[in-house]
């Protein structure tokens, strides 16, 4: 079989692998679309993995071999696979951090998403692999991963009826977190970026708002836009950490600011600590999704409150993985979501 593997910077190779082999309680499947994720970029431009290594983890496909065990899945089922499990049973599992548990990370599909066949191992099978509607899309489907990763975030966000969002960043998943708050109930949603191209495609896809913070200044922005209240929820989805500092800011008193990116270079920043006790803001993190979060992420795709589908603005073949990366890599590029298939 062929995969895409990734060797170092600027250096992907579409290599013959041996076909993997399952035990009783796997299952095999063939990869049909396999997402681009902002993290895949990121390790493959930064190199922050131990090469040589398959990336990609937003999979769905078609299940082509199921271990004698495997009761839940059979040859020909159209499926939707996540790669990391918790073990539910360690402290942070136990007080609801599924994605800090220590087995979390140690789990993957086998070798990874960008190949033409994928081992399910039998953590997966059972708890992150779920069959597809017959009229969902592949692509709709490897969406579901980004979609639980945001509804993750939001169960920390606590949206309440009428209330204003403000996402910082129109990527994928900026544009994903403001399809969610809006389904969620959320009153506006306003956005923010650099780039007009993906803007425009927040307005398309339901944003109320969406403003460019190169042309507008944002604090002023906020204030006219909210009557000098300030927003109730801000989200960041942008990797950079001096956006921090701006949300705290132009969040209202008792308001709440999830960061949703990872703030890896330039990590200490300074903000308004007085906020906390005398606004009551608070600020919290969250990281990736859990097996309770795939259900629901496929459902709401499934009845169209996410449009996957218009967020998918390229789609790759297996073996231009790298050219993919490159476009997803150069931040002058019209892009928003990019497609790997075999
Ligand atoms: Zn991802
Ligand atoms: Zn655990």
């Amino acid at each position: 079989m062929k995969a895409s593997v990734f060797y170092d910077i600027g250096d992907f190779r579409y290599e013959e692998l041996p076909v993997p082999t399952i035990n009783d309680d796997e299952v095999l499947i063939k990869m049909r679309a396999c997402g681009l994720c902002g993290t895949d970029v990121h390790k493959a431009v930064a190199k922050t993995v131990k090469t040589p290594v398959v990336l990609g983890h937003e999979v769905s496909g078609d299940v082509v071999e199921v271990g004698k065990n495997v009761k839940d899945f059979k040859t020909g089922d159209r499926i939707f696979v996540a790669h990391h499990v918790p073990c539910f049973t360690c402290h942070y599992c136990l007080h609801g951090h599924h994605t800090l548990c220590h087995q979390f990370k140690t789990t993957n599909i086998d070798p990874g998403g960008f190949s033409e066949y994928i081992r399910i191992p039998a953590l997966n099978v059972r708890h992150s692999m779920h069959k597809i509607p017959d009229d969902m899309t592949y692509e709709e489907a490897a969406m579901a991963e980004p979609v639980a990763c945001c509804l993750h975030g939001q169960k920390y966000a606590r949206i309440m009826p009428e209330d204003t969002v403000l996402i910082m960043g129109a990527g994928q998943i900026g544009i994903i977190h403001g399809q969610l708050a809006k389904a969620r109930g959320a009153g506006k949603v306003y956005i923010s970026d650099i780039s007009d191209f993906r803007l425009q495609k927040a307005r398309e896809l339901g944003m109320d708002l969406a403003f460019n913070v190169n042309k507008e200044d944002l604090a002023e922005k906020v204030k006219e836009i909210t009557g000098g209240l300030g927003v109730d929820v801000v989200i960041i989805a942008a990797g950079i950490s001096s956006l921090l500092p701006q949300a705290v800011k132009i969040v209202r008193r008792g308001g709440t600011i999830i960061v949703f990116s990872p703030f890896d270079r330039n990590s200490l920043v300074s903000i308004d600590s007085s906020r906390f006790f005398e606004d009551e803001i608070s600020i919290v993190g969250a990281y990736s999704s859990t097996p309770f979060e795939y259900i629901e992420a496929l459902k709401m795709i499934h009845d169209k409150k996410i449009n996957a589908g218009a967020m998918i603005t390229h789609t790759f073949e297996l073996k231009d993985l790298g050219k993919a990366i490159e476009l997803a890599s150069n931040p002058d590029e019209k892009y928003l979501k990019v497609m790997i298939e075999p």
